[in-house]
C-alpha cells in the first residue's frame, strides 16, 4: 500500500510500505478521504512540527476493513470518521478531562494513505460509525471541526453580542458555522480572499469585511458602536473574538475592538513572537484565550454537528485530488485565493 511520507522542505514522497497488521483491539482503515489541514501546509512549506519519513494526514476518513477481536462496536463493512487524538488518559491532564493538553499522547497519522490502523480503537472516541451513504470526504471534517466546537465551547462568546472570526481556512469557517448552530446573531468574518468571504457569508455570517478594500477597526466603531472602559475611553463594543487567522495584526486589533470582560480565542499559531497592547488587556480585564486541539466531548459534539448537517461543510470542499496528485494538492492547498479545503482521496 501507499503512503505519504515528509521528507524536506516542498517534498512529498509516496513510498510503497507493508499493509498495517491489526491485533486484537485494532482496527484498519481503508482511507476514503483525507483533508490537508493548514499544520500540514506548515510542515510542507517550513517543516513545521514534522521530522522526514514521518506519515503524514490526521484528517481522514474510512471503510473498515479489519476489526481485532476485543474491538467492539465496529464491525468490517462500517464506514467511519476518525478521531485521530490518542490522549494518555492518565496523566494530570488527562485525570482532569483536558485530553486535547495530554502530556504524553500520541495521534493516528497517515491519513495520506491507502490505509491506516488505529491501535487500542474504542467506539465512540477513536472511531464515530457514519450513517448509511453519508459521504467520507464530509466525514474527513471530523478533526477540523472538532479543533472549532472546542473555540466555542472554551471561549463561551455571548451570542446575543456581535462576535468577530478573523481567518477563514477551514477552522474559520467551521468557527463560524458552530457560532451560527449555537444561536449566535451577529457574526462578523474577516479575511482577504473574497472566496473565503463569500464561502461564510453563504453560511449564515452576517458582515464580510476584507482588510484589503477597507479600515476594519472603523468599520466595526461606525457600525457596532463604542465603548467606554477604566482608561479607555473609545473600545469596541465587540462581544468576543475568534483569532484564525495567524496574521499578526490581528490580536492587537481584537484588543481595541473588543469591549471590557470579552473573550479574545487565538486558535491560529503564530509563526513568530507578537508585541500586544498589554494595557487593553489589563484595563478592560479581556480573557485571551489560547484553544488547542480539542477533548473527546468536543469530537461528540463536532460528530453530531455534521451528520446531521447543522454544520454543513460541503461547500467548503474548493479541490478534490487523487492520492498520486498529492503534491498538486498542497500547492492548491496552499494558495488562500481560491482553496478553503482541499480533500486527497485514494
Ligand atoms: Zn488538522
Ligand atoms: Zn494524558
Amino acid at each position: 500500500m501507499r503512503v505519504v511520507t515528509w521528507q524536506a522542505i516542498e517534498t512529498l514522497s509516496i513510498d510503497e510500505v507493508a499493509a498495517p497488521e491489526c491485533g486484537p483491539s485494532d482496527v484498519v482503515v481503508s482511507v476514503g478521504a483525507c483533508g490537508i489541514c493548514g499544520s500540514d501546509v506548515h510542515s510542507y512549506t517550513e517543516g513545521a512540527w514534522i521530522a522526514p519519513s514521518v506519515p503524514m494526514g490526521h484528517e481522514y476518513a474510512g471503510t473498515v476493513i479489519a476489526a481485532g477481536s476485543r474491538v467492539s462496536g465496529v464491525s468490517v463493512g462500517d464506514r467511519v470518521a476518525v478521531n485521530p487524538a490518542a490522549p494518555c488518559g492518565s496523566c494530570p491532564r488527562c485525570t482532569e478531562g483536558r485530553h486535547n493538553l495530554c502530556s504524553a499522547g500520541s495521534g493516528h497519522s497517515g491519513g495520506f494513505g491507502d490505509q491506516v490502523v488505529v491501535r487500542d480503537a474504542v467506539a465512540g472516541q477513536h472511531l464515530f460509525v457514519l450513517p448509511a451513504d453519508f459521504p467520507l470526504e464530509e466525514a474527513a471534517f471530523l478533526e477540523p471541526l472538532s479543533v472549532a466546537v472546542r473555540a466555542v465551547e472554551h471561549a463561551e462568546p455571548p451570542l446575543d453580542e456581535p462576535i468577530v472570526v478573523f481567518g477563514l481556512g477551514t477552522i474559520g469557517q467551521c468557527v463560524v458555522q458552530v457560532l451560527l448552530a449555537r444561536g449566535a446573531r451577529d457574526v462578523i468574518v474577516v479575511d482577504t480572499s473574497p472566496r473565503r468571504l463569500a464561502a461564510a457569508l453563504a453560511a449564515g455570517a452576517h458582515e464580510g469585511l476584507n482588510p484589503a478594500d477597507c479600515d476594519v477597526r472603523a468599520s466595526l466603531f461606525a457600525s457596532r458602536g463604542t465603548t467606554a472602559s477604566p482608561y479607555q475611553p473609545s473600545s469596541g463594543a465587540v462581544g468576543s473574538v475568534f483569532e484564525c487567522s495567524g496574521a499578526s495584526p490581528v490580536l492587537p486589533l481584537a484588543f481595541s475592538l473588543a469591549r471590557a470582560a470579552a473573550p479574545i480565542s487565538a486558535i491560529a499559531l503564530a509563526a513568530h513572537p507578537l508585541s500586544l497592547p498589554v494595557d487593553d488587556l489589563v484595563q478592560k480585564e479581556l480573557r485571551l484565550l489560547g484553544s488547542f486541539a480539542y477533548t473527546a466531548r468536543d469530537c461528540q459534539e463536532a460528530f453530531d454537528l455534521l451528520v446531521s448537517r447543522r454544520v454543513d461543510v460541503r461547500p467548503l470542499i474548493s479541490h478534490r485530488f487523487a492520492l498520486a496528485d498529492v503534491r498538486e494538492a498542497f500547492e492548491a492547498q496552499r494558495d488562500p485565493a481560491t482553496s478553503i479545503k482541499v480533500v486527497v482521496s485514494p
